[in-house]
């Protein structure tokens, strides 16, 4: 018995103008979603009427759309002229949200402050909690000394569920992640109440640039496809 291929976008050599997902009859590769999931497409349809996603789905990519210049031009190039702080306040705005949460990292909080100062300017409420907000040890989540990043010190756990949790009490209504270590960030997007979108990803290498390692994949950074780290 044939096994049904998992969904594997990330692998398909399909010209773009021939692409099921692109175009109505379109091919697709072994797996392709667009083709093999006619009724997981269909259920995810359904979610669009409900008003509350309707409305976020709507704005969204409307907001998407805005953030080309010269859209009217045949033929189209793209121009991308928004960076994606832009792209926050204005589709913030388009949702008619006042109060945003920024859930920060401590490695970054000069540039938390610099956020804040621009998400204010824009005419937002800010609701701001750090990653160590609430000074819990680390031994709390069972950490052991030689676990931590200063051996032998005293160190407080990133703390997500309490972000999230302070900027829920806070009642924000969207939320914009900074920073936030992996995993941490997980359990932020868990406990969130509002909906979230990410500023920038932590990068401790790359100056937050988590696909810099990619541009030098076959000489640099090779060892990252030899299945070791
Ligand atoms: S949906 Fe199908 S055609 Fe589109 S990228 Fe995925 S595999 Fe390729």
């Amino acid at each position: 018995m044939s096994e049904t291929p998992l969904p594997n976008c990330s692998q398909c050599d399909i010209e773009e103008q021939e692409r099921a997902c692109r175009v109505p009859g379109g091919k697709g590769i072994k797996g392709c979603p667009t083709l093999l999931k006619k009724q997981v497409v269909a259920e995810s349809r359904k979610e669009y009427q409900k008003k509350d996603v309707a409305a976020f789905a709507l704005q969204a990519s409307i907001q998407e759309a805005e953030c080309f210049a010269d859209r009217d031009k045949k033929p189209f190039v793209r121009k991308p002229v928004k960076p994606r702080i832009q792209e926050i306040c204005e589709f913030a705005h388009r949702m008619g949200y006042r109060r945003l949460g920024l859930a920060f990292c401590s490695g970054l909080k000069r540039e938390a402050l610099l956020v804040d100062r621009v998400l204010r300017s824009q005419g937002f409420e800010i609701v701001s909690a750090i990653c160590k907000a609430g000074c819990v040890p680390k031994e709390h989540i069972g950490i052991k000394d030689e676990q931590k990043i200063r051996i032998g010190e005293f160190e407080p756990m990133c703390n997500p569920v309490a972000q999230a949790k302070i900027l829920n009490d806070a009642g924000t209504e969207f939320n914009v992640v900074l920073g936030l270590c992996v995993g941490h960030d997980s359990l932020f997007f868990k406990y969130a109440d509002a909906p979230t979108t990410v500023l920038a990803a932590k990068d401790r290498v790359t100056g937050h640039n988590p696909l810099a390692p990619f541009y030098t994949l076959n000489s640099y950074y090779s060892r990252l496809l030899s299945g070791k780290e």
